[in-house]
């Protein structure tokens, strides 16, 4: 019996698709929230208004069934293209390592804001998007890189990061004392609200 050892796709060529795939995921990632989050010109799209509200209260995430309904939009829009282009395996391959890399982003965004980051990435990712919500909005739109804020120019190495007090992260502050915690504390501190001089006047 006759072995049919022509197979259309090695191993190695659906591994780069999906490499691919997480790859345009992290460019998709960065234009999405420079342009679209924080380009005042574009500001009234969907993403920019649920993006200023995430801005405006630290806590605030646009609901799943939105950023759901949003990923299927996206990826029924690329389906045909992608596998007619690159065939069903390699373009399903690619899509595969976008929705992927994606769903990776959501996670580490909302585990940065709820979250202590451990190792040198938890800690790293953390003070690169805080430096963007609390420093400098037009920098840092990475979230799970900073391979497109290097390529475009809008990197910055955050030093220690100052928080509003009204929109500190949970794992931030210690209830006990209202500080931020010791062992943050080279990294973070806590901005509050100047005492108000003329209450008594
Ligand atoms: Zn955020
Ligand atoms: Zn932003």
């Amino acid at each position: 019996m006759m072995t049919d050892t022509t197979t259309p796709f090695s191993l190695p060529a659906i591994a780069a698709a999906m490499l691919l795939g997480a790859l345009t995921w992290s460019f998709a990632e960065y234009a999405i929230h420079r342009w679209l989050g924080h380009d005042k010109r574009l500001l009234r799209n969907p993403f920019g208004v649920e993006h200023t509200l995430h801005h405006g209260r630290g806590n605030y995430f646009a609901a799943w069934w939105k950023k759901g309904l949003a990923a299927g939009a996206l990826v029924a829009l690329v389906w045909f293209p992608a596998t007619s282009l690159a065939g069903t395996t390699l373009g399903g391959a690619w899509i595969a390592g976008f929705v992927g890399f994606y769903l990776t982003y959501e996670i580490l965004h909302r585990l940065e804001h709820v979250y202590q980051g451990v190792g040198a990435f938890g800690r790293w990712a953390r003070r690169h998007h805080f430096f963007h919500h609390f420093h400098d909005p037009t920098k840092n739109h990475g979230v799970t890189s900073p391979i497109w804020d290097l390529v475009f120019g809008t990197y910055v190495k955050p030093g220690r990061i100052r928080v509003p007090v009204k929109l500190a992260m949970g794992w931030l502050i210690d209830p006990e004392t209202g500080e931020v915690w010791p062992h943050l504390a080279n990294s973070y501190e806590v901005r509050r609200p100047k005492a108000r001089r003329d209450v008594a006047a």
